[in-house]
């Protein structure tokens, strides 16, 4: 089987790894000079939405799939008759838009902190009377990472928002004060099976993922949580990996967003989980059973963004991901994973991780 995979940045490289022990080929396409996963398969050199390109990629692979969700959908929709698509362009759609992803989640009963959509600058006022201050606002579309966000806390920095973002098609949300974030992973396939991955813990920095935890146990929270993915898995007729992103304010979940791929919260399934969700995703769209989800141990997961120091390398406490790439500020270059026989243990190592991260070289602008 050949699978053929649109992007091949470190979760195309990953998902490349776990093709390996499924005995699966892949393929892939990426703009990009020696991309992360070109050592994963053949690499069509090409931009995403090249006409030309996907179909010579849909022409040669059993199935497609895509690393990251900016792909434009009417590509994907143009290939789809090709090759089988996963997963569907529907669940695209809904992801690339911030209205129709709260949409959606109204739909399925997902609760969702209050929101407007902006278009005009009265729309902004009337979301300061419905809201409040502090809000958010964000690009309804291609914002990730905390890029194209706006918190907005009094009306000089309303005023400041609004001279930045006016003309795109944006949304404000209601500052959320949440106790911590977490996020659930889940796989269907083809045939309609599914498998929920036990919570993550996540923490962020400047809207960048920090670190992940893995197991979260509160099981009220993950019982919640997974009955909400299993929901947008059968609505979607989803087939692959889906994350969804939730905040937790005093015992409740609020969702904040959902990806239609493999995510940066599930990396600690490499080594955490019976089955990695870079494996899942694979057997998911091949139609193969999924495996167990069931945790290793107690696992914490550091992003190693910017630079991967010298302290970091001589750690000899977890497993180091260095994805190839190089060093940049802002460029996520690699993680570690740690598991821990508690998770006391697990947080005294991810903390040791933590030590050796040089913050200086965290965030930039506009960093891809
Ligand atoms: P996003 O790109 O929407 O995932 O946002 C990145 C991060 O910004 C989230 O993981 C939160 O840490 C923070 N954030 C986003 N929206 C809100 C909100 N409405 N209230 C509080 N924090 C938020």
């Amino acid at each position: 089987m050949r699978v053929g995979i649109i992007g091949a940045g470190q979760l195309g490289q990953m998902l490349g790894f776990a093709a390996r022990n499924l005995d699966v080929e892949c393929r892939f396409v990426d703009p990009s000079d020696n991309p992360p996963a070109a050592d994963c398969g053949k690499v069509i050199q090409s931009a995403f939405d090249d006409a030309v390109a996907l179909v010579a990629l849909a022409d040669t692979c059993d199935v497609l799939t895509y690393e990251f969700e900016n792909v434009p959908v009417d590509a994907l929709r143009h290939v789809a008759g090709i090759a089988p698509v996963y997963p569907p362009a529907a669940a695209l759609k809904h992801s690339q838009d911030r209205l129709f992803e709260k949409h959606l989640f109204e739909q399925l009963n997902i609760p969702l902190p209050g929101y407007c959509r902006i278009d005009t600058r009265d729309d902004l006022d009337a979301a300061v009377g419905k809201l409040g201050l502090p809000m958010v606002i964000k690009t309804r579309r291609f914002g990730y990472d905390g890029k194209g966000q706006f918190v907005v806390r009094n009306e000089d920095e309303l005023e400041a928002a609004w001279r930045d973002i006016a003309g795109q098609s944006l949304i404000a949300e209601q500052w959320v004060p949440f106790d911590y974030e977490v996020s659930c992973i889940g796989a269907r396939n083809v045939s309609g099976d599914m498998a929920i991955y036990p919570l993550a813990r996540n923490h962020h920095v400047d809207g960048i993922l920090r670190t992940s935890r893995s197991p979260l146990d509160v099981p009220q929270l993950t019982e919640k949580a997974s009955a909400f993915v299993e929901s947008l898995l059968e609505h979607l007729e989803y087939v692959g990996v889906l994350a969804l992103e939730l905040f937790v304010v005093g015992g409740d979940l609020l969702a904040n967003e959902f990806a239609p791929r493999v995510h940066n919260s599930g990396h600690w399934s490499i080594e955490g989980s019976e089955t990695s969700q870079f494996e899942n995703h694979l057997r998911a769209i091949l139609d193969m059973p999924l495996g167990s989800t069931a945790s290793t141990g107690h696992a914490g997961m550091v992003n190693l963004i910017g630079e991967i120091s010298n302290a970091t390398r001589e750690l000899n406490i977890g497993e180091l991901h260095d994805y190839g790439k190089a060093a940049r500020p802002g460029r996520k270059l690699g993680h570690m994973t740690v598991i821990g026989a508690s998770p006391e243990q697990c947080d005294e190592l991810v903390g040791k991780i933590d030590k050796c991260v040089n913050q200086s070289t965290w965030r930039v602008e506009n960093e891809a």
